[in-house]
């Protein structure tokens, strides 16, 4: 006799656990698995860090942080942020709008908008939070966003929460994001670029998309989060440094780079501001920065007007290192900044060779999708104005020799 099956109702659903079992494991089979690596020092050139698959506690030269500068640990940067909380207090209550805007975020605000030589600038929280705040706030499903392919993840997210038309150009082709300019039927037209792009260092063609802004009637918005402090005079950034200044509709920065504190702003016209403040949710639903944080950017461009050296000496070691690394013959992207990523290409190869480094004593990440395109990991190392000649030397003779023993370069 057939016996009927009990009756369990619907194909029961994966519990939680066997949900967040089955991801993790897809992840890892992927080699795209990431963990965190504990520090235990500050962010200095030299860290003290453990790797959680051995637990050992090594001492690394740090080439994976964007603390260009070596402003994150400064002293008269740490004084002026300690001094603002025993002054000001630790937090600030509520977005800005609330609350009410304290005395350090109005002074930092003003100091951004000279920098950058604009007439009004706004803070954000971080450079992810500006770049989804002004995108979404400027552009509605109506409008069209052209945007570089290789545009940081904050840029692509801003794009998708606008609704708007998305118009993803090849990488710093000017003939692809002319035809699509030109035969879009938009009504606002808002081209978006990484100034220094994150993962490659390469610079964005400023000239050329504002001419063809001009020429297209759009709208332009640069990103400097890797240009702030590390082009332009004093670190003003690329627009400055192209003598773009006034010709772009707004600049997105971040402070929590090459100004070694936390935050990040738009700057612009006025009238942009107050639209933000207005219009952009990222600014509104949201606690404002704690005021000491500003104290500590508002040092730090004291120390940027004070000592261009620390720049030229950047750029200086950045360009040493990327020769001794291309006369090797490795791969390093077009890369023209302090952002040297040294292109491998499969995940576990790249991972095999991050892993090497580590055990070496260089601190440099293994870059894997979705970061960076399928196909393209690399090693992403960036140099520091802490850094010595020695440490540079000494990091690259060991890029190469790893490189060379897994067949990236002969
Ligand atoms: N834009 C670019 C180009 C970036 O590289 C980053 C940070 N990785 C951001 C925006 C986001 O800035 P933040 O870290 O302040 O959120």
């Amino acid at each position: 006799m057939p016996t009927s099956k009990p009756d369990t109702g619907p194909a029961a659903a994966p519990s939680f656990d066997d949900f967040l079992s089955a991801e993790i494991g897809r992840v890892q089979k992927e080699n795209r698995w990431r963990f965190f690596r504990p520090v235990t020092t500050s962010q200095d050139a030299k860290v003290r860090a453990v790797d959680p698959r051995d637990g050992v506690e090594r001492e690394l030269l740090m080439l994976a942080s964007n603390n260009y500068l070596g402003l994150a640990n400064d002293p008269r940067i740490t004084r002026a942020v300690a001094d603002a909380a025993l002054a000001g207090g630790a937090g600030s209550g509520a977005s800005r709008h609330i609350s009410g805007s304290m005395s350090p975020h109005e002074a930092l605000e003003k100091r951004l908008a000279a920098f950058k030589g604009t007439e009004a600038a706004v803070l954000y929280n971080t450079g992810y939070m500006a770049n989804v705040g002004i995108i979404s706030a400027l552009a509605e499903p109506e409008d069209a966003v052209f945007s570089d392919e290789l545009n940081h993840a904050s840029i692509i997210d801003g794009c998708r929460m606008s609704g708007a038309a998305k118009e993803i150009y090849r990488h710093s082709d000017m003939a692809d994001l002319e035809r699509r300019l030109s035969r879009s039927k938009a009504r606002h037209k808002l081209i978006v670029t990484d100034a220094v792009f994150s993962m490659d260092g390469d610079l964005a063609k400023l000239r050329e998309i504002v001419e063809l802004a001009r020429r297209y009637n759009a709208w332009t918005m640069v990103d400097e989060a890797h240009a702030t402090g590390v082009f332009g005079r004093s670190g003003r950034g690329l627009v400055d440094h192209f003598g773009l200044t006034g010709k772009i509709d707004v600049i997105m920065g971040t402070l929590g780079k090459a100004l070694g504190g936390f935050g990040a702003f738009a700057a612009g016209s006025r009238k942009l501001v107050d639209f933000l403040i207005n219009r952009s949710r990222m600014l509104i639903f949201t606690t404002a920065l704690p005021p000491h944080v500003c104290a500590g950017s508002i040092a730090a461009l004291d120390i940027l007007e004070q000592e261009p050296e620390r720049i030229a000496r950047l750029h200086r070691l950045s360009a040493g290192f990327r020769d001794r690394l291309k006369e090797a013959g490795l791969d390093l992207c077009g890369s023209v900044t302090p952002i040297v990523p040294v292109r491998i290409g499969p995940e576990e190869k790249t991972l095999a060779i991050a892993r090497e480094l580590w055990n070496e004593g260089l601190f440099a990440i293994a870059i894997r999708p979705p970061t960076v395109p399928e196909g393209t990991c690399r090693i992403r190392a960036t140099v520091m104005a802490t850094h010595t000649e020695a440490d540079l030397d000494g990091a690259a003779t060991r890029i190469i020799a790893a490189c060379r023993r897994h067949g990236v370069i002969r």
